[in-house]
């Protein structure tokens, strides 16, 4: 069986001239690795890992405001 651990990663990008970081996309991610298995899980489609605190859902945060095709100064 898979450990099949769920999370869910927000893309952000900060607005140009604010501090204000928008959620442009929300991915939910699954654990692909097998149930058991040691340290971080892994969405191998999303190629990201991530921890899970105990009984706490998992909200993971991937700046993209740096991507390549936004890098107007
Ligand atoms: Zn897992």
């Amino acid at each position: 069986m898979p450990c099949d651990a769920r999370g869910v990663l927000l893309i952000t990008r900060q607005m140009e001239g604010t501090a204000t970081n928008v959620a442009r996309q929300r991915i939910e991610l699954h654990c692909s690795l097998p149930e058991g298995h040691a340290g971080a899980h892994r969405d191998a489609s999303q190629n990201q890992d991530w921890l899970v605190v105990q009984g706490r859902p998992t909200l993971l945060l991937r700046d993209e405001s740096e991507s390549p095709g936004n890098t107007e100064r």
